[in-house]
């Protein structure tokens, strides 16, 4: 279907900023996605959620494939494990909604996560704990210079922390995402600390699926993190920087810096490796940059519920958002010797 009206992205980005595109095809099942890219004019923007992205004010050349198709199928493994099968378009929040009811364990503490299923496996969605990399089964894609739909494997997607092979890569577009799924009335062994204190058990304890559900939306609801068309705290990407990761000299430095400067340690989680993943709200608001601040950029803010989030208050613009995200960047590593990296992608523009 081709929608021969230019409308601004804005409609379609949770941030409500961008452009008109050169053009856009609303495609609704796999083999008009696949036809659409192929006819397409470039450069080609696939978009879905809009939650994730940056779009210049001015709008951007080419063609935006909006991606609506829908359905999820079921399927028993032989070990008993439960596959689902999503279309790309599916809202993710749908998916997970879906399993919590069926007693499917694995992505309960995704929930209310904007954007679609197809998105997830692009920066590897994760959050209170778990990621989506830790249950895909396989990812359906076509490959657009094989010019052929194919079936990848985990392994070849190159999963890490908020990226993957599909990540700034416009070889792939998903068709669907095919997830493996545990039946279980408990979840997996929960990780994150805020969240089990908000379920009143110890982290690594288990607790049922709908109650870790109900949790994670109450802590996300407080931080602006579920979409509500009626507050511009949500109006944003989320998290617009990822908390940067730093080796054990790196992280030295900056709990030596952080001891100067606050008189504190940082918020931080090791891993095993001997790397340390450091909150990047925590150096943000340390930097000077509270909830709420606007540094006078017009129309936008960092979310009066969450330093990491960047908003549009309602009259901003793209321009207005990345002068306040470029503005705490380089507080951030002026005061702590960090750096930050955005979230979100660009398109049309840049940090
Ligand atoms: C309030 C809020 C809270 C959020 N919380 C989290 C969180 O807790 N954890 C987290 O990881 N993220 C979070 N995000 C970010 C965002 O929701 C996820 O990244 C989501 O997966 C993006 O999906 P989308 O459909 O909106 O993608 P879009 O924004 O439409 O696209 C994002 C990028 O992926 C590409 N893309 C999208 N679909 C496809 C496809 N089918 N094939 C190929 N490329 C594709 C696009 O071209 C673009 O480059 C949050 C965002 C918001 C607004």
């Amino acid at each position: 279907m081709l929608d021969v009206t230019r409308v601004d992205l804005s409609r379609h980005t949770t941030l409500r900023l961008g452009g008109p595109p050169g053009s856009l095809s609303t495609a609704t099942h796999q083999d008009e996605i696949v036809q659409m890219v192929r006819a397409a004019t470039e450069p080609i923007l696939v978009l879905a959620g809009g939650s994730n992205i940056v779009v210049a004010d001015e709008g951007i050349p080419g063609t935006v494939v909006l991606l609506r198709s829908m359905g999820v199928s079921v399927q028993r493994d032989r070990d008993g494990d439960v596959l689902v099968t999503v279309e790309a378009g599916q809202p993710w929040d749908d998916v997970v909604a879906l399993a919590v009811a069926e007693g499917l364990a694995g992505i309960e503490c995704l929930s209310g996560i904007p954007g679609s299923a197809g998105a997830t496996p692009i920066q590897n969605v994760g959050a209170y704990g778990q990621e989506v990399a830790e249950t895909i089964a396989a990812v359906r894609v076509f490959d657009r210079s094989a010019n052929a739909a194919r079936d990848m494997a985990p392994t070849e997607c190159r999963f890490a922390y908020r990226t993957s092979l599909f990540r700034h890569n416009d070889r792939y577009v998903v068709l669907a995402v095919t997830f493996r799924l545990k039946p279980a009335a408990l979840s997996p062994p929960l990780r994150y600390s805020e969240l089990a204190r908000a379920l009143d058990v110890d982290p690594g304890a288990r607790a049922p699926l709908a109650e870790v559900r109900t949790a994670v939306l109450s802590l996300r609801g407080r931080k602006g993190m579920v979409l509500d068309p009626v507050d511009p705290d949500t109006y944003s990407v989320g998290s617009f920087f990822t908390n940067p990761v730093l080796d054990g000299a790196g992280f030295a430095a900056l709990r030596a810096r952080a001891a100067e400067v606050t008189g504190v340690d940082p918020a931080a989680w090791p891993a095993e490796d001997g790397s340390v993943k450091v909150s990047a709200a925590w150096l943000i608001e340390r930097a000077g940059f509270g909830k709420g601040y606007t540094g006078g950029h017009r129309g936008v803010a960092v979310s009066g519920k969450h330093t990491l989030a960047l908003t549009n208050r309602g009259t901003g613009t793209t321009v207005a958002l990345l002068a306040l995200a470029r503005e705490i960047r380089d507080g951030v590593r002026k005061v702590f010797d960090v750096d930050l990296h955005p979230e979100p992608v660009f398109v049309g523009c840049a940090l």
